[in-house]
């Protein structure tokens, strides 16, 4: 390992959180081989050869952009310099994933420009509040300005709205119909700051809304919530590659940030590049966006990097995974339970913030996001419910006690 790469090692965020994933709402023996894998995965991070470093093997077509982009992106909200992003580039990603909500990461990017402006196809994502059936086209523009600003930069590949198809309870469809949504992007385009626009979802409403956007507007790149565990995008994506619309996923580890399934593979295998390996072979998938926290991290995604096809052992860890996950884990883009709660509780949001919390070791996020919420919607109200939403949830979530946990967790 290089004197530069030890410094990447030493910046990760490798061991944050392992021990809130493994207790959280599975039985007491499930827990203790979560975390006996979860500590299987610390020392195999921790130690990994990095000799011969792998690189990016396939680069696709990002729908009708004209770039041949890299399969995997590279993401990370907490980046605090240029390092890793540049250990990324020597890896051969091209495409980076950002987003005005990441707190300093556009301002960061913005630092390799204007001299390796044209080695990055950058997509940043406007605030998610900004976007109401109200919202003007110059303030949409003016968003945009400042991104442009914060990335150092005179244009920018792709702008996206943030989080499209979120409560359906909110009738948040009136944002993306919002008229002034499609004309501020497409004025933004003809005066030269943005190549492209798109829109981002892993919320409930997420299918609808990309089919709605698809039919309806000139959208040139969705970024879909998707993984093994997910189902019923398939449509939207088939619509989106034949308009030629990019498609990139996101949310592709599930949880496999911090788990290893070390007895299922053989020597050198981890689960999350089964994980990936599982998205980039789909059919309509242009490029797969996953937060990258190390070097190490970079080496073990990248060298799944065109190899699609999942080995039978890696197949296997795949489904113990799944069924390890199954009972926790709410699938981005599945809204079973939302109508049932008399509170209006945003229960999939929650969810995933708790994931963010105790698995993606993004404990401020997290915090930041539920502060957010309306008290009135938040978690509180479960502590003396009695769970209708549960009858409804098709994967047996116990929602209330998980909602209840998070609460604890997102609020201390
Ligand atoms: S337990 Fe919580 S989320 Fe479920 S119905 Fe009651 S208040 Fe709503
Ligand atoms: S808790 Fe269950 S039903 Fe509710 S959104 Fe998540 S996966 Fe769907």
């Amino acid at each position: 390992m290089t004197e530069r790469e030890k410094g990447l090692s030493r910046r990760s965020f490798i061991g944050k959180g392992i021990a809130s994933i493994v207790g959280v709402g599975l039985g007491l023996s499930a827990a203790k081989d979560l975390k006996a894998a979860a500590g299987l995965a610390e020392e195999q991070q921790s130690t990994a050869p990095h000799a011969g470093k792998p690189a990016i093997m396939d680069y696709r077509d990002l729908g009708r952009t004209g770039w041949k982009v890299s399969d995997l992106g590279f993401g990370n909200a907490m980046i605090q310099d240029t390092a890793l992003l540049e250990y990324a580039m020597e890896r051969g990603i091209n495409y980076v994933d950002t987003a005005r909500q990441y707190y300093d990461m556009e301002i960061v990017i913005g630092k390799l420009f204007p001299a390796k402006r044209d080695k990055l196809f950058i997509t940043t994502k406007l605030l998610p509040e900004l976007f109401t059936g109200k919202t003007t086209a110059e303030e949409i523009t003016a968003a945009i300005d400042e991104s442009m600003q914060r990335l150092n930069t005179n244009y920018i590949d792709c702008v996206q709205v943030h989080s499209v198809g979120e409560d359906p309870k909110l009738s948040d469809a009136e944002k993306i119909k919002n008229p002034n949504v499609v004309t501020a992007f497409e004025k933004a385009k003809k005066d030269g700051k943005i190549r492209f626009w798109g829109a981002s979802s892993h919320g409930p409403r997420m299918v609808e809304d990309f089919d709605w956007l698809l039919d309806n507007t000139s959208i040139d790149l969705i970024q879909p919530g998707m993984n093994f565990m997910t189902k019923g995008l398939e449509p939207v994506l088939a619509k989106a590659r034949r308009k030629g619309v990019a498609v990139v996923a996101m949310k592709s580890l599930a949880a496999a940030r911090k788990i290893d399934y070390k007895p299922f593979l053989t020597e050198g295998q981890t689960v999350r590049q089964a994980v990936i390996k599982w998205t980039l072979a789909q059919p309509d998938i242009d490029c797969v966006a996953i937060t990258m926290r190390s070097a190490e991290m970079i080496d073990e995604f990248v060298a799944a990097s065109g190899k699609p096809a999942l080995s039978p052992d890696e197949k296997k860890a795949l489904k113990g995974y799944g069924m390890l996950l199954d009972k926790d884990y709410c699938r981005p883009g599945c809204s079973g339970c939302l109508a049932a709660c008399p509170h209006n509780v945003p229960i999939a949001d929650i969810l995933r913030y708790r994931l963010y919390f105790a698995s993606y070791g993004e404990e401020k996020h997290a915090m930041s996001l539920y502060r957010k919420l309306p008290r009135a919607t938040n978690a509180e109200a479960c502590a003396s419910c009695a769970a209708p939403c549960e009858g409804f949830c098709p994967h047996g979530l116990a929602i209330r006690s998980k909602l209840i946990e998070a609460h604890g967790e997102l609020t201390v």
